[in-house]
């Protein structure tokens, strides 16, 4: 056997409250191999977030630094905050084979999928109209009125971006959404680019493979 098979990086997108975290959580529940990348960002920690579980929380200066020093892969301002995937939590999960969920911006998912083409497939995430959505992001009830503003005007921007992706999930139905974007990692695992050391060794004589 050769080394371990690479694992493979699933961008997650769409806009705010169309229950992109929620996905995520349920389908790193499926496989221990799938893993999260946990960004950076200077937004403050909320009630029942944990530093190094959903962000690592930083001031602005030393976001900066941060990007400076070359440990960040792309970043992005939203709704007044900096976001971005950091290098150390990217490269040593994919070498060593876990597939690595991140959870963008559309601007975000353009970047990582711009630098790691081969390893990188993308995925959007809708909501089944944006008035569920409104819904969705008043009744988590985790931002004040002008944050709430802020990002029902963005998601709405944000939808529209959805043709750009490899694939596009509707979370309606939490368990169908769930299955969805499972299916689309396992599917993903399956494919040629991802086996072709395997298959090349099979030699099977006649099958084109
Ligand atoms: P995002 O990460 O995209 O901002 P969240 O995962 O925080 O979105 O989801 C937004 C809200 O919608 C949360 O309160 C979550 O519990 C709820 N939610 C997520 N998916 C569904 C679904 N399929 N049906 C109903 N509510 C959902
Ligand atoms: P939230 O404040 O709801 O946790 O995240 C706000 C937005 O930032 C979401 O759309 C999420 O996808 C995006 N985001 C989180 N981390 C990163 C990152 O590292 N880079 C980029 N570009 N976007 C991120």
């Amino acid at each position: 056997m050769s080394g371990t098979t690479r694992g493979m990086i699933v961008v997650i997108s769409g806009p705010s409250g169309s229950g992109k975290g929620t996905l995520i959580n349920h389908v790193m529940k499926q496989d221990s191999n799938v893993c999260y990348a946990v960004s950076a960002t200077t937004r403050e920690m909320r009630y029942g977030e944990a530093e190094g579980v959903n962000y690592y929380y930083k001031s602005d200066a030393v976001f900066d630094q941060l990007v400076a020093e070359n440990e960040i892969l792309e970043w992005d301002s939203f709704c007044g905050y900096k976001y971005g995937t950091l290098r150390s939590e990217l490269e040593s999960k994919i070498s060593k084979g876990q597939d690595v969920i991140l959870d963008l911006t559309v601007p975000g998912a353009r970047a990582i999928k711009k630098a790691f083409p081969e390893d990188c497939i993308t995925a959007f995430i809708l909501p089944p109209s944006i008035e569920e959505l409104e819904n969705r992001i008043r009744g988590r009830q985790r931002e004040n009125e002008d944050q709430l503003k802020l990002r029902i005007e963005a998601a709405k921007q944000e939808v529209e971006f959805f043709r750009e992706f490899d694939y596009t999930v509707i979370n309606d139905d939490l368990d169908t959404g769930v299955d969805h974007l499972w299916a689309v990692i396992k599917a993903e695992r399956l494919s040629y680019k991802r086996n072709s050391d395997v298959l090349n060794r099979l030699n099977l004589k006649g099958a084109i493979v």
